[in-house]
């Protein structure tokens, strides 16, 4: 067994608020370039800790070892992007008549910050950072099977010299735990990460005290690939823009369309790089793919090859202990199939032909996720029509990336709103207050 954790109960969160509710004032009212540097010394302090956190990482939610050493990477980054925020919350002068009047960012107050098990401290610090630059506390809840480096990381923050109750960690259930956060009368804003059921909920019960949500959800990403392209460039990036984190990304690029006159040859290109990946132990240095994080993960995603697909080709993955499943490719599949339709959150990609430009959109867009996708395409003129017209809040032409720490990250229509990580972030973790202060009578 790697570790055994207490259970939090209500009676445990709101303990935890009311320590964030108290730990507020001072933390709001300190000086920001003292803030600022309070969070420059925890990046400091996860820089000193960043072989041990990932490997914690990789062993609780069986992510590939190289994987989680580029996840803490990003979690550093993120903190010392965020402790450059508080001395630069800048407002506006607007003009009135009668005196002058200004804009003000001020913190929304206490946060309750829900997270999933994909990718557990990296979404964690997205939401903590700008949150704690913006001089609101936090309440983090953890999904339950991945707590370790959450509570790890509340350790290293207290040593690091941020002020007790300024980062709370809950472990326990979100149908309890996760359930009083977004209820309790003391906290301002949810930040949520996961399913879009459970984040239909949590919007809903918000609006009982009109509480600030941010939804980050599920997607179903195109990956666009015309005939023009780089073909074996897009066939080479492909797998792992889809099976990365065993398929368990929200930003998957699970959609593969292809035009027609290129999917054969497409086909030839992607199947070896599908073959050669390297799945098996998280903690080998040369393991791409890792085992999908839990029995009944593993039971859902095998659930879509029951409508009777049969795999275009499979790669490997280990017999034995660990819920494993083979990167799949299933094609040419019927773009009103359930493969192609619900996020699978696992190792299946299904390659849709398309026709032509206009197609491809409609195919792209007929989804009820927009959060990511990629163009690969020779054509510049192409590329960014086609990206103007796919409804999707990150895309990348010639390239799978979807995440940045300087850029903003979020999504369209069912895969949620608000924008994560870059400068926009800082708007979700603060209220405009506009003062008129009278300069005439
Ligand atoms: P869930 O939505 O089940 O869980 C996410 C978090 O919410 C967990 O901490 C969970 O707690 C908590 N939670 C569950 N029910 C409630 C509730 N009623 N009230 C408050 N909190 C609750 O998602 P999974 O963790 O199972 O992750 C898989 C899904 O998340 C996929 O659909 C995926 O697309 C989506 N996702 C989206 C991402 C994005 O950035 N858009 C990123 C990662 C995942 P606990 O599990 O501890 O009970």
């Amino acid at each position: 067994m790697l570790a055994e954790v207490a259970r939090a109960d209500v009676a445990d969160v709101d303990r935890a608020v009311a320590a964030a509710v108290a730990a507020l004032p001072a933390w709001r009212a300190l000086a920001p370039a003292e803030r600022a540097r309070l969070l420059h010394a925890l990046a400091d302090a996860l820089a000193a800790h960043q072989e041990e956190l990932a490997v914690l990482e990789a062993r609780n939610a069986g992510k590939a070892i190289g994987d989680a050493r580029g996840e803490m990477g990003m979690v550093i980054d993120t903190f010392r992007f965020y402790a450059g925020a508080p001395e630069r919350l800048l407002g506006d002068t607007i003009p009135v008549a009668g005196g002058q009047a200004f804009t003000v960012r001020e913190p929304v107050g206490v946060v309750g910050l829900i997270t999933p098990w994909n990718f557990p401290l990296t979404i964690a610090a997205w939401k903590l950072a700008p949150a704690l630059a913006a001089g609101n506390t936090v309440v983090l809840k953890p999904a339950e099977l991945t707590p370790l480096t959450a509570l790890r990381f509340a350790e290293i923050a207290l040593a690091a010299g941020l002020p007790a109750g300024v980062v709370n960690v809950v472990v326990g259930p979100g149908r309890t735990c996760g359930q009083r956060l977004v209820e309790h009368p003391d906290v301002a804003k949810i930040a949520f990460t996961g399913s879009t059921e459970v984040g239909r909920s949590i919007a809903a019960a918000a609006a009982a005290t009109i509480k600030r949500v941010t939804l980050e959800l599920g997607g179903k990403s195109a990956n666009i690939i015309f005939a023009d392209a780089d073909l074996e460039a897009a066939a080479a990036a492909a797998p792992l823009a889809v099976f990365g984190n065993a398929g368990q990304d929200c930003c998957a690029r699970s959609r593969i369309l292809v035009q027609e006159a290129a999917l054969e040859r497409f086909l030839e290109l992607l199947e070896p790089h599908v073959t050669a990946l390297r799945v098996g132990d998280p903690l080998a240095e040369s393991t791409q793919m890792g085992p999908l994080i839990s029995a009944a993960q593993r039971d859902a995603v095998a659930s879509f090859l029951d409508d009777g697909a049969s795999p275009a080709f499979r790669g490997s993955a280990p017999e034995g202990p660990g819920f494993w499943f083979p990167p799949t490719v299933l094609a040419p599949v019927d773009p009103g199939a359930r493969v192609a339709r619900e996020e699978v959150f696992g190792p299946i990609a299904a390659v849709i032909p398309f026709a032509d430009e206009a197609e491809a959109i409609t195919l792209a867009n007929d989804s009820i996720y927009g959060l990511s996708g990629s163009i690969w395409t020779r054509d510049g003129a192409r590329a960014l029509r086609v990206a103007r017209a796919v409804e999707t809040g990150v895309l990348s032409i010639n390239a799978n990336t979807s995440v940045r720490v300087t850029t903003p990250f979020g999504g369209f229509k069912q895969s949620g709103y608000g924008r994560e990580l870059g400068p926009h972030a800082l708007d979700a973790y603060t209220e405009v207050k506009t003062i008129f202060y009278a300069t005439e009578g």
